[in-house]
């Protein structure tokens, strides 16, 4: 089977295996495991933040980001399609009491006019919006990314609405690697950032949110509270490390992948709307009357994994253990006649 479901189901690669075997682990609870220590300062520095915390997951991170910066009561701004709304179980409400507005950007994207309309006046019966959070690259969005520009404008927002801002920057290394922009650049701009190793990086486990010194200590206590605090969590450490040293710079090759995933989507009478591929998620609406469950079921009959993602929609996501030969039978795949029928 060729697995395009998500970049979340790749395995360690063999060296990959080789640094979690030799890593030199402790107790993290007690902040003695070096491996995690390592990985906390390494992503911290690559930022340019004071500090980091190893989360089991990207949705801890972002549910103790929210938690970091608001008080029950306010509110958060984030575009409709963004994860910390969609997918991460309406924990804004029941984590941190939060109201949420949802904004419709574009591909996924807000621009800093529509934060500073959605902005709530000072009156007892409304909400405090307090948190902007951005998601790049944006997954719903199929992939696509903020300039630093349209960021930098986002931050000029906050600062004059006294916002804090939160980037949800689970993919955050595949926009860095199509832009050539600079991390540090990035983390000027953000209050904290979250940043998953589990996704193209190809780590097996983990997520790390960044920030100063102080809002990190205050997010050690949130982990531990939500059960994230892990003991010899170094072997899952070693992995992100070994990730961040070694598989970053071929993201490009999931971007190239997807690239000719999308030209031959493009082609075919079965696809009514393909959203710009920029990195490596494809989203794609089907012709009427054909839906998404069918059009996954005959993907697997001919050993291709896809997950539908609406009624008649479809994501595709390239990764790590998605190489050209498989690249080149999906392709074939896509070409067969039978596969789009109505
Ligand atoms: C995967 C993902 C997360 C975190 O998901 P977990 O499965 O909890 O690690 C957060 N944001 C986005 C945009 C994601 O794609």
């Amino acid at each position: 089977m060729i697995n395009l479901i998500s970049d979340t189901v790749t395995r360690p690669t063999p060296g990959m295996l080789e640094a979690m075997m030799q890593a030199e682990v402790g107790d993290d609870v007690f902040g003695e495991d070096p491996s995690v220590r390592a990985l906390e300062e390494r992503i911290a520095d690559i930022f340019g933040h004071e500090a980091a915390v190893f989360c089991p997951s990207g949705t801890m991170t972002n549910q103790i980001a929210l938690r970091l910066h608001t008080e029950p009561l306010d509110e958060v701004l984030c575009e409709r399609l963004s994860h910390v709304y969609q997918y991460e179980t309406g924990g804004y409400a029941y984590n941190s009491g939060l109201a949420i507005s949802l904004i419709d950007g574009e591909y996924g994207k807000l621009r800093a006019e529509q934060i500073e309309a959605a902005v709530k006046s000072d009156f007892d019966w409304l909400p405090r919006t307090r948190l902007v959070v951005l998601e790049n690259t944006a997954n719903k969005g199929g992939g696509s990314y903020y300039t630093l520009d349209e960021a930098r404008a986002i931050r000029h927002v906050c600062d004059n609405k006294a916002l804090r801002l939160h980037l949800d920057g689970a993919r955050i290394f595949n926009a860095l690697v199509e832009t050539g922009e600079s991390a540090r650049d990035w983390g000027a701009l953000f209050d904290t950032i979250s940043v998953c190793l589990s996704k193209g990086l190809g780590a097996p486990v983990g997520s790390l949110l960044t920030g100063s010194s102080d809002l990190i200590k205050r997010a050690r206590k949130f982990r531990k509270v939500m059960g994230g605090g892990m003991r010899q969590a170094g072997y899952l450490a070693a992995a992100g490390l070994y990730a961040l040293e070694h598989q970053v710079d071929r993201l490009r090759e999931d971007h190239r992948r997807a690239r000719v995933l999308a030209e031959a989507l493009g082609q075919q009478p079965y696809v009514a709307d393909l959203r710009p591929v920029k990195t490596n998620i494809l989203v794609f609406d089907l012709c009427e009357p054909l839906d998404a469950p069918t059009f996954a079921e005959r993907l697997k009959e001919r050993g291709v994994l896809a997950a539908p993602f609406g009624p008649r929609t479809m994501r595709f996501v390239t990764h790590l253990d998605f190489t050209d030969e498989m690249l080149d039978r999906v392709l074939a795949v896509l070409d067969d006649a039978r596969l789009g029928v109505a």
